[in-house]
Parts: C-alpha cells; structure tokens; sequence
C-alpha cells in the first residue's frame, strides 16, 4: 500500500532507541535564573508513562512564588541588557549554537519526550527535535535580517518606526508537541530580544526541560529561559496573572484560552495570543486527482499521533457519487494502520495521551452512535494488557452536523464523515463549526479549488494534500481557533512593540 512518506524513518535505529528508553530519568527540577529549582514548598508530581501506565519520574510542583522568581529573574535579565541588547551577530551564534545541539541530541530528546506523551516515534523525532532545530534556526537568521522603519514624512522631520522587545513573555505549553509547539514560540520571543516564562504541560514536561537545558549549554544567558513545571490551574494562573508579564502565548484548550483572556483583563491587560483547537474539514470532490492518496491522507491526516494534532482532519466530507467507495477504503487503510508501542520505529499509531483523554474519545463515539451515527470501525480501547493506553482508529459515518462529534474537537483518532451534494453545500458544512484552524480540498478543478478554499473560514487550508507545511507558512486560526500567528515572520511581530520618535530636523 502506498503510504505518506514522512522521510525519516531510516534515521532511527531500533537499539538506540531501546537503549534510551531503558535510561533511569532522574527526578526533574525546574530552571530559574540559570539554577535547577525544587518547588518552593519541596513539592513533587509523579511522571506516569502512556505506554505502558509505569512512573517514569518526578517533576517539581510549581508554586506561585516560584512563578515569581522565575519572572523577577527574566524582567532583570531583560531590563540588564544582557540578551536584549546583546549584539544581533551574537545573539544569533548562541541560538545557531542552541539548534546544533537540539539536532546532536535529537534522538534521546525524542525518546524522552515519548516516553512521557506517548506519540510513535516516526512522527516525534521529525515533528519534535527535527522541527524544534528548524525553528529556532529560522528565527536565528531574522534576528539580523528584520529591521525597523524610516517613515516617508515631510521634509525637515525625521520619524523612525523601532521594534522592541515586549520584556517578559510567558510561554504555556500543551503536551501534544512540545517542542515543536514550544519553539514556534520562545524561538521568535528569544530573536526579538524577549526573557521568557516558560511553563510546558504537567503531564509532557520532560522534553522541554531537557530543551532548555540545551539553551544554557549554547551560551544563553541565565535568567532569559526560565521553566516553571506543574499544574495549570496553580502554575500557569500565576504566569496569567503576573503584573511583570508582558505577553502570553499559549497552545492549548478553548476552556483554558478563555481564562487566559479574563487573567490578562483582571491584571495588566496583557498582549494574549492563543493557538486553540480545530475541527478540520478534509472535503473530497470525485474528481480528485489521486483518490487513493486522498484516502491515505484523510486516515493520516486524523489517525496519526492518535489524533492529537490540532490541524487533524477530523470531519470528512465527500462528495456522494463517491461516499460509499471512499468510505470503505478509508476504513481499510485505517483497520491496517500499526497501532502500539510508540518505540518501536514501526510504529503509525502510538498511545493516547492518558486515560482522561481516553475516557473522553470513548465518550465521544458513545455519545455519537446515541446521536444516529454508524460505526464503521474502532472506537475501542485496544493493548490494554501493556498497561498503556490505547485506541483504535475510528471512522462514524452518518454523523449530522447537528451531532456534537461534528462540532465539538475530540483531539483522539476519531473521524467523522459526512456526504455532500454541492460545493456550496460543502462550503457550508465546513463552516458549520465554531473552530477555523485548518482543512483540506480535494479537486482537479481548479475552480472549485479556489472557491472552496476561499469559502472556508480557516486560517490553513491545503489542495490535494494534508498536513504540508513548514516554517515559512504562517500559523493562524480564525473564528474560536485562536488569534495571533505561530511561525513565519509574521510570528516575530507578537513579540515586539512599535515604537516611533518622531524629529523635527
Ligand atoms: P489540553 O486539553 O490540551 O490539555 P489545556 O488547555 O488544559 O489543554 O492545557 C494546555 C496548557 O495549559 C498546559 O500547559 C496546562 O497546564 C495549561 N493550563 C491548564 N489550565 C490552566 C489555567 N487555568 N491557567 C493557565 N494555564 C493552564
């Protein structure tokens, strides 16, 4: 069977990764001001592993004093000068320095990182380091490269447009790809000139420590990258409603993005850019050019990384000449995806996150086969005798778009379909959700294909493809997908002020 080429599997090498997933982590610590920190109180929180339920470590509970600390040592380094003002040319050396190491160290980055969240590797060593080194590569090269602005003002006056770092930027993290989603922010927030909060999930936060570990090895300065581990509701509240944080940026849920929202109104009315979550319409026309390739890229699209990837194609829609023949080969290719032990490099489908989010996909196809859907396949939790958690690919025909699976993102490997008659009724039914963040159109007809994708309210669409994208591309969701821009230059700008001074000559 044809299958997406993700290029990289022939770098993994099974005895390495055995060999790294056999290593005893150490209790963690945080990083404030350059110094490993216990949590203020001594407190700890037990590290469990999706793979198999065993405890892989601990990591320090994050207190609000430690949030504290951690944002009066990132405001004296930035108000210090010494990152903020450090030459352009070295700034960038260090996070050149910084990218090296995060690619020497790739592979034990990547283990570790699904040894705690549960992603199969073939997808995290590319997606986590591989994109993690990308990114700040990408934002290293701009630091020397985007500069302010002359404005054409009359004669006899001169007014120059500066940009300059925000200061404190706070940087919260979910646990799906953390270093990938980690560095789409602290990379742009580190080239501007920014010190960072950093606070990554509770339940993925080992990767990321490890990440900014990294940092201090290439040369950055104590205090610019600080990481505060532990729970949301006490550590990341603190970060929300800190009056020396100056700019939050957050992944993560719609529940959490709103309180985010009411911490910055009820503090200093902080900048907040919040990346949220997707129900992404994949609409397939018969004239596909490949309907094959279209079918492996809708199972892919939903089903890898368990479907715990914000842009997942989550909603099917075809065209009904073709809804019964595509359907079953989605089925096929999903019944024949490898689901289990997110090491083994052979790996298509990991584990899910835990078992809270487990219980909820379940919920999910429940709720929707009460709802009238049919279940083609899935919908089980599988491998249960590993101790781990896992769940097998599911595809619920029948769904209407009153069905709160068609509304509402599972963020697991569940995908709904749904036939169509026109391309305006397409267009409607890909809107019909409060989400907007990515999606897919499947044409020859080049005409269809733009109007489509200018129909569709989301802020990436693709053509004949899932998924493709990279740095360059501009991150955004539209409608309650989130504001604000991850990756690309646009990025940079959540991370600057502008300043103008205007001068009579
Ligand atoms: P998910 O459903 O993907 O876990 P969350 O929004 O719960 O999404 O988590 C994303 C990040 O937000 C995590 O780092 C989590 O700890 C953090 N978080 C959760 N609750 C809060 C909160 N009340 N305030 C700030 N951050 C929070």
């Amino acid at each position: 069977m044809k299958r997406l080429d993700w290029g990289i599997l022939n770098m993994l090498d099974q005895a390495q990764i055995d060999a790294l997933r056999a290593e005893i982590i150490p209790p963690q610590t945080q990083l404030i001001d350059g110094k490993k920190t216990a949590a203020s109180n001594g407190g700890v929180r037990d590290v469990f592993s999706p793979i198999d339920g065993s405890m892989l470590t601990t990591i320090a509970e994050g207190t609000s004093a430690d949030v504290d600390a951690a944002v009066a040592a990132a405001k004296k380094a930035f108000n210090d000068g010494r990152w903020s003002r450090m030459a352009p040319a070295n700034r960038k050396q260090i996070l050149y320095r910084f990218a090296d190491l995060i690619q020497q160290h790739a592979l034990e980055l990547a283990v570790l990182g699904v040894r705690d969240n549960g992603t199969e590797i073939s997808m995290a060593i590319k997606a986590e380091p591989g994109l993690a080194a990308q990114n700040i590569r990408y934002y290293a090269e701009a630091i020397d490269k985007v500069a302010g602005e002359i404005a054409p003002t009359p004669e006899g006056t001169l007014a120059l447009v500066h940009r300059e770092p925000v200061g404190v930027v706070g940087v919260i993290v979910p646990w799906n790809f953390p270093l990938m989603i980690g560095t789409w922010k602290i990379a742009p927030a580190l080239a501007a000139g920014n010190s960072i909060v950093m606070k990554p999930a509770e339940s993925a936060s080992l990767s990321l420590l490890k990440l900014a570990a990294l940092a201090q090895e290439a040369g950055l300065p104590d205090g610019v990258l600080n990481v505060v581990t532990g729970a949301g509701a006490v550590v990341g509240e603190a970060i929300g409603l800190h009056m020396d944080v100056d700019v939050l940026a957050f992944t993560g849920s719609g529940a959490t993005g709103r309180r985010l929202l009411q911490y910055s109104a009820a503090s200093n009315m902080k900048r907040c850019y919040l990346e949220l979550g997707g129900k992404s319409p994949n609409v397939v026309f018969s004239d596909a050019p490949d309907l094959e390739m279209a079918a492996i890229a809708a199972a892919n699209g939903i089903f890898r990384n368990s479907g715990q990837v914000c842009i997942a194609g989550s909603r099917l829609l075809v065209e009904r000449s073709i809804h019964a023949e595509f359907t079953k080969r989605v089925v096929e290719i999903a019944e024949a995806l490898k689901i289990g032990d997110p090491l083994d490099t052979t790996t298509e489908i990991g584990a899910v996150h835990s078992e809270t989010q487990l219980a909820q996909n379940l919920d999910f196809v429940l709720k929707a086969e009460a709802e009238g859907a049919k279940r083609l396949t899935g919908g089980e939790r599988v491998l249960q005798g590993t101790g781990g958690t896992y769940m097998s690919p599911t595809v619920l025909d029948n769904v209407t778009p009153e069905a709160s699976v068609f509304r509402n993102e599972v963020f697991g490997p569940v995908l709904t379909v749904k036939p169509f008659d026109t391309p305006e009724e397409a267009i409607h039914l890909a809107n019909a959700t409060e989400f907007g963040l990515s999606g897919a159109v499947w044409t020859s007809d080049l005409s269809t294909a733009h109007r489509l994708t200018m129909g569709i309210k989301s802020g990436m669409l693709h053509v004949n493809t899932y998924g493709g994208s990279d740095i360059t591309i501009p991150m955004s969701g539209m409608k309650q997908s989130g504001n604000g821009v991850d990756k690309s230059l646009h990025a940079l700008d959540k991370y600057v002020d502008l300043k103008s001074v205007w001068m009579k000559i």
